[in-house]
């Protein structure tokens, strides 16, 4: 008989659960349901990793809650074989998802601890994430372009930057508000008649996320 873990049957709790709240794309619920979300938090939380809550990681940071990291994932329509981009690796979580979903994933943190933590609890869980520790806002050039950017932290405003490392059809997902609440907005790059670059912008709801700190984004904490 196959054993089935506390973790597998609250991991299966948790899909329930962000069906409920309208999640749809089955890809993204079977990330989910696969990534070992308890790796990811620290040992003190590991008990609360299947609630559908944020969690606090090191440095006054948070892993995201499952249902933003999954709303985020749906809206960015990730396909095996994608290059995307991750602003803010925090825990690392949310990349996993990214591998999970057959995405070739380059994620960028600010906070030189995480990036390490990160670096190490990826690898260990036998995810195969390119990792840069510096300012985000800035994307990552050298990679680019992108045919998803996904930002995991609040911005004032979209990073120029940013829209500028996009592949054609490339999408930006990313918290655009004030320090308190910030709108999930989904900028896309096509291309018009005449073959000049065109951006067009969807505004979903609302989530409250740690800052985006940087030259492009909030100039303090
Ligand atoms: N995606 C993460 C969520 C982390 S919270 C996860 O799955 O756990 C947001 C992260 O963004 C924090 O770790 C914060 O340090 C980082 N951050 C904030 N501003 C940044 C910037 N300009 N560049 C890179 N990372 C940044």
């Amino acid at each position: 008989m196959m054993s089935v873990s506390l973790q597998d049957f609250q991991r299966k709790e948790l899909i329930k659960k962000l069906i409920e709240s309208g999640i749809k794309e089955k890809k993204v619920l079977d990330a989910i349901n696969t990534v070992k979300r308890e790796l990811f938090v620290s040992p003190e939380f590991k008990r609360f990793a299947y609630e559908n809550n944020a969690l606090p990681i090191s440095n006054s940071q948070t892993i995201s809650q499952p249902y933003t990291v999954a709303f985020m994932t749906e809206i960015l329509k990730v396909n095996p074989g994608d290059k995307i981009l991750e602003i803010g690796t925090g825990s690392g979580y949310q990349a996993a998802i990214l591998c999970e979903l057959g995405a070739d994933v380059y994620s960028v943190e600010r906070i030189e601890q995480l990036y390490k933590e990160a670096g190490i609890i990826l690898k260990k869980a036998g995810y195969n994430v390119k990792l840069k520790c510096s300012d985000g806002t800035k994307g990552w050039k050298e990679y680019a372009p992108y045919d998803g950017i996904i930002v995991t932290a609040g911005s004032p405003s979209i990073p120029e930057t940013l829209v500028n490392q996009l592949a054609l059809g490339g999408k930006l997902v990313i918290p655009v508000g004030d320090k308190h609440i910030q709108e999930i907005w989904c900028v896309t790059k096509e291309k018009d008649k005449k073959g000049k670059d065109t951006f067009t912008t969807d505004k979903y709801q609302y989530f409250k996320f740690v800052p985006l700190i940087g030259d492009e984004g909030w100039k303090n904490a």
